[in-house]
């Protein structure tokens, strides 16, 4: 099938406030521009070099998301112009997030990953360690960057019974934060959480933004 009819397929069983990234690293931009003229203005990289360049080639229109594992050294590079970054795990990356937003006169909106996986070779907060970031001092002085919510990627497992309970425990942890630290503000609305293998779950379970790559743009040669 086409990226067009894939991008149907998939809108179509996701609820409406439900905002989909299309995930389209290693892909060329012919795909994206495909993706495009079928009505896709979310896309997600991983990597930085990747996501400027693809920037560069497309229209201003493009909203760019950062998905991957972001070293400090590099948000210079995307401050600019990314819309959100998926992949804050520390406070020291958010602070050179908001140093970075402070040159270029913008607040920069930032999801908080949480690790929710049996794998520990993927990055993320633990939940004492996202209360410490957000109660930390100089979080709170932060003018350039605005959490709008949580990330989190689940077990890569066929046993869809554990997958769904690391997006429920996310799920609550996303309402306990907002209840706690966000006043129950409105900004505090993202809830990233689905790929191609586990979406339909993470909607049941609240997500408000899934991020699909091969279920849009098919596999990705390694
Ligand atoms: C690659 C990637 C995705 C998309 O994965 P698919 O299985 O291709 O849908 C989602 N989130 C992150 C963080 C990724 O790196």
């Amino acid at each position: 099938m086409s990226v067009a009819e894939n991008l149907y397929h998939i809108r179509q069983s996701l609820p409406e406030k439900v905002t989909l990234v299309a995930v389209s690293k290693t892909h060329p931009v012919e795909l994206i521009r495909e993706a495009m003229a079928a009505g896709q203005r979310v896309f997600g990289e991983n990597r930085v070099q990747e996501l400027v360049a693809k920037h560069q080639a497309l229209t201003p229109d493009v909203q760019w998301h950062m998905i991957g594992h972001l070293q400090t050294n590099k948000v210079k590079y995307i401050a600019p112009f990314v819309s959100l970054i998926h992949s804050v795990d520390s406070l020291s990356l958010l602070e050179e997030i908001d140093r970075q937003g402070a040159k270029c006169r913008r607040v920069i909106d930032c999801l908080l990953e949480m690790h929710i996986s049996m794998e520990d070779t993927k990055y993320g907060l633990d939940r004492a360690s996202l209360q410490g970031l957000l109660q930390n001092p100089r979080f709170l002085h932060m003018k350039h960057v605005r959490v709008r919510g949580l990330m989190g990627m689940a077990s890569f497992t066929d046993e869809m019974a554990q997958v769904r309970e690391e997006f429920r425990t996310l799920r609550r942890t996303f309402q306990d934060i907002r209840a706690l630290y966000f006043g129950d503000k409105e900004s505090f609305d993202v809830l990233s959480m689905g790929m191609s293998g586990d979406y339909p779950v993470a909607v049941e379970e609240g997500s408000t933004m899934v991020r699909i790559g091969t279920s849009i743009f098919g596999s990705r040669t390694p």
